[in-house]
C-alpha cells in the first residue's frame, strides 16, 4: 500500500543547451571542482577532444581524459572509481549516450558524492538529469537501477554534436520521451511514489505533458533536420523534450509498465542490437494495450511512431516470431518485484504481459498495412 503523501520534485541545479555548448564546458566545469576525470568512449573522443581538451585547459581545470568501456557495468563503474581516486578528481564528467553518463554517476557517487557533470552528445535518452543510473550485466541485461543522493550538477548538451550524429539517435530518444506522459498519468491516478521519493507535482505532470505535445508537434520536424545534420528550432525543442523534460517528467512522476516491459525485453539476446528508446516504444504499445487504451489513442501513438521512424512491431525489434515461452520470460522479468509495472493501477502477470506484446505487435502490423 502506498502511504507517502508528500509531493517532491528534484532535478539538476543547471541546465545548459545549444549549438557548440561543448565549449563551454571548462567556464561551466570550473565553478564545480578544479581536477577534472572525463570519460567517453573511443568514438565519442574522437569528435570532442578538442573542445573539451581546449576548454578545461582554458579554465585552468586538470583533466585526465578516460576512455569508456561502453556498458554501465559494476565493473566498469569499479574501474573509473579508482580512476578518480588515483587522479583526486573533485568533478566527473560523462560525456557521450545514457550509459556514460550513468557511469559517470555512479562514480561520482562511490566518491562521496564529488560533483557529477553529465554532457550528452546525442539526444537518445533522458538519463542525463536524472539521479539515477541502469546498471547492466556483464551480457547487457538490465541487472537494477541504482538511485543517488543529487542530480546531477550540470547537463550540458552540445545541439551541433545532437544534430550531427545519425538521427536514429535523436528519434530512439523520441522513443523514450514519448512514453514518459503515458507513464506519468498512470503513476498520478494510481498515487504512486516517483523515483524522486514522493508523489508528482502539477510542476512535473506539467512536464510531463509539455514533452508529449512537442514531440506530436515538432517530432517530425526534428527526425527531417537529424537527417540533414541541422540545427533547427524543431531540433533543438525535441533536443530538450527528449532529454530534459521527459527526465524531469519521469524522475518526479513515476515509471510504469512501457519501462518494466522493456527492461523485460532486455532478457532476450535478439533485441541486444536496439536502442533504450526502441524496445521502451514497443513497452509503451504494450502498456497501452494492458490499459484498454481506446481506438483514437492507439492511433496517435502509431501514427506519430510511424511518422517519426520508432518501431511498432516485434520483428521490427529483431523479436521475429517469438514463441509463447520467449514471452513470458519477457513478462517474468518485466514483473519481477521492485519493477515499475506495478505501478499500474492493477495486478499485471507475465501472462498479461505476454498477451499484450503479441496484441501490441498484430495491431501495429494490421495498422501498418491499412496505412501502408
Ligand atoms: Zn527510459
Amino acid at each position: 500500500m502506498n502511504t507517502v503523501t508528500t509531493r517532491m520534485l528534484i532535478s539538476p541545479p543547471k541546465y545548459v543547451q545549444g549549438a557548440g555548448a561543448m565549449r563551454q564546458l571548462g567556464e561551466h566545469v570550473a565553478r564545480l571542482g578544479e581536477n577534472a576525470v572525463v570519460l567517453a568512449d573511443k568514438s565519442v573522443w574522437g569528435f570532442v577532444d578538442e573542445a573539451v581538451t581546449e576548454s578545461l585547459a582554458a579554465a585552468g581545470v586538470k583533466l585526465t581524459k578516460e576512455v569508456f568501456g561502453g556498458l554501465c557495468t559494476q565493473k566498469e563503474i569499479d574501474r573509473i572509481t579508482a580512476v578518480a581516486a588515483e587522479a583526486g578528481a573533485d568533478v566527473v564528467v560523462g560525456i557521450g549516450g545514457g550509459t556514460a553518463i550513468d557511469t559517470a554517476k555512479a562514480v561520482g557517487h562511490a566518491r562521496g558524492d564529488i560533483a557529477v557533470v553529465s554532457a550528452p552528445t546525442v539526444a537518445s535518452t533522458d538519463a542525463p538529469t536524472s539521479a539515477l543510473a541502469v546498471i547492466y550485466t556483464e551480457d547487457g541485461a538490465f541487472e537494477r537501477y541504482s538511485f543517488f543522493q543529487r542530480n546531477p550538477n550540470l547537463v550540458l548538451v552540445d545541439t551541433a554534436l545532437v544534430a550531427g550524429a545519425p538521427s536514429r539517435f535523436i528519434v530512439s530518444g523520441m522513443g523514450d520521451a514519448l512514453a514518459t506522459w503515458y507513464e506519468a498519468r498512470v503513476c498520478v491516478a494510481a498515487q504512486r511514489t516517483a523515483m524522486a521519493g514522493g508523489l508528482a507535482t502539477e510542476a512535473s505532470l506539467a512536464l510531463a505533458r509539455l514533452c508529449w505535445e512537442t514531440l506530436m508537434e515538432y517530432g517530425h520536424q526534428a527526425r527531417i533536420a537529424a537527417e540533414q545534420h541541422v540545427v533547427t528550432p524543431a531540433l533543438e525543442k525535441v533536443t530538450e523534450a527528449n532529454t530534459l523534460l521527459s527526465g524531469l517528467g519521469f524522475e518526479s512522476c513515476g515509471l510504469a509498465a512501457a519501462h518494466g516491459i522493456h527492461n523485460g525485453l532486455t532478457v532476450s539476446h535478439k533485441v541486444h542490437g536496439m536502442m533504450h528508446g526502441e524496445k521502451v516504444n514497443i513497452g509503451t504499445l504494450a502498456q497501452l494495450v494492458l490499459e484498454g487504451a481506446d481506438t483514437e489513442e492507439l492511433h496517435t501513438y502509431l501514427e506519430f511512431s510511424r511518422t517519426v521512424g520508432l518501431p511498432t512491431t516485434l520483428a521490427e525489434i529483431g523479436l521475429v516470431d517469438p514463441d509463447r515461452e520467449e514471452l513470458l520470460a519477457i513478462g517474468r522479468a518485466a514483473t519481477a518485484e521492485g519493477e515499475t509495472t506495478h505501478n499500474m493501477p492493477f495486478t499485471v502477470t507475465a501472462e498479461m504481459i505476454a498477451d499484450a506484446l503479441l496484441a501490441g505487435d498484430a495491431y501495429a502490423q494490421a495498422f501498418a498495412k491499412k496505412h501502408g
